[in-house]
């Protein structure tokens, strides 16, 4: 049996840590803050501002939230956007993701003053993660976030184990993979257009899945005592539970999966609390950044 990657209880305590550390920064007279930025009425993207504003004024930060209504023009939201940049109490902007199809999100991403992009979309983030320069980079939240599960498992020095991410785009699969490689894995990426999928999962020590497709990664397909971190999200019927119901899975079928996998995150409450977490402790790296100190080791 497999051990189960608890991502709840790691994300409460990166968050107590973030927590403890914005009130010392606090009792030097600086306090971390978050702005973050809606544009539409879409419900999905509504709840997750909600809870990463709620989140922030948690864990002690200034917490901003600018909502604007569908019709805001690219030009309102870069002045908006330049406004944070030159706003010295806010040390994170986070533009929630899609935008409506009128504003062009790249203009956006890079508007926003790299030191402040607490996502790590911006190139210049980008470029320092691919350079392994981590610790000067910001990093996307979901792939850290995955990585600490990885280290509280594996240790932070991988040197030896062969990594598999399946999915290359640049918010999951891309960074995952530097991420790893920054920590001596032998990394390979895999994708929609990968043959024999299944033979390349079945060569990994860590296999990283994000795709977006529900249970595609088979219990055949992981190396014994393998570490499985599932990043998908999918939402499937679920008739059993009623009419019209429906339930949260992964991209790896977890009940075969977790007799072959060593440790393994379920869905819900293996990567997607990471997220969040470590939203918070990029703002609160951005802050200690600015005030010149040195931010805590989560
Ligand atoms: P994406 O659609 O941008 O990328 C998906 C990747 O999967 C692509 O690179 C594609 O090449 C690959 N792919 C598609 N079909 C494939 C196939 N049949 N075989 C192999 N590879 C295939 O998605 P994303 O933004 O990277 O997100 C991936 C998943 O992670 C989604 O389910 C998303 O909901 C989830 N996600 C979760 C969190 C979180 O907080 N836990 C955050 C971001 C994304």
């Amino acid at each position: 049996m497999a051990q189960i990657i608890d991502g709840k209880a790691a994300a409460a305590k990166i968050l107590e840590k973030v927590t403890r550390a914005a009130e010392e920064l606090k009792a030097g007279g600086i306090t971390p803050g978050l702005a973050v930025v809606i544009v539409g009425e879409d419900p999905a993207s509504q709840v997750y501002v909600a809870s990463k504003s709620k989140r922030a004024t948690e864990c002690g930060f200034h917490s901003v939230q600018h909502s604007l209504p569908e019709s805001t023009t690219e030009q309102e939201l870069v002045t908006l956007v330049e406004a944070l940049n030159r706003d010295p109490s806010i040390n994170g902007i986070l533009v929630q993701l899609p935008l409506p199809q009128h504003i062009d999100s790249e203009r956006i991403i890079h508007t926003i003053a790299p030191e402040k992009d607490v996502d790590g979309f911006h190139i210049l983030n980008v470029g320092l993660l691919g350079a392994g320069a981590v610790s000067k980079a910001l990093v996307p939240c979901t792939p850290a976030g995955a990585m600490l599960l990885i280290e509280g498992v594996r240790g932070k020095d991988l040197s030896g184990l062969s990594a598999v991410v399946i999915g290359r785009s640049n918010i999951v699969g891309k960074p995952m993979a530097n991420l790893l490689m920054a920590a001596n894995a032998t990394v390979t990426i895999a994708h929609s257009r990968t043959a024999d999928l299944a033979a390349v999962c079945r060569g990994a020590d860590i296999l990283v899945a994000a795709v977006g497709r529900p249970e595609m990664v088979k219990g055949d397909w992981i190396k014994p005592g393998a570490v499985v971190i599932d990043v998908g999200i999918n939402r499937i019927p679920a008739p059993e539970k009623g009419e019209g119901k429906t339930r949260l899975v992964g991209d790896v079928a977890y009940a075969e999966a977790e007799k072959a996998a060593g440790a393994i995150t379920p869905v819900p409450g293996g990567v997607g609390p990471m997220t969040i977490a470590m939203l918070m402790a990029n703002t609160l790296t951005a802050a200690c950044r600015a005030a010149g100190r040195q931010p805590p080791v989560l």
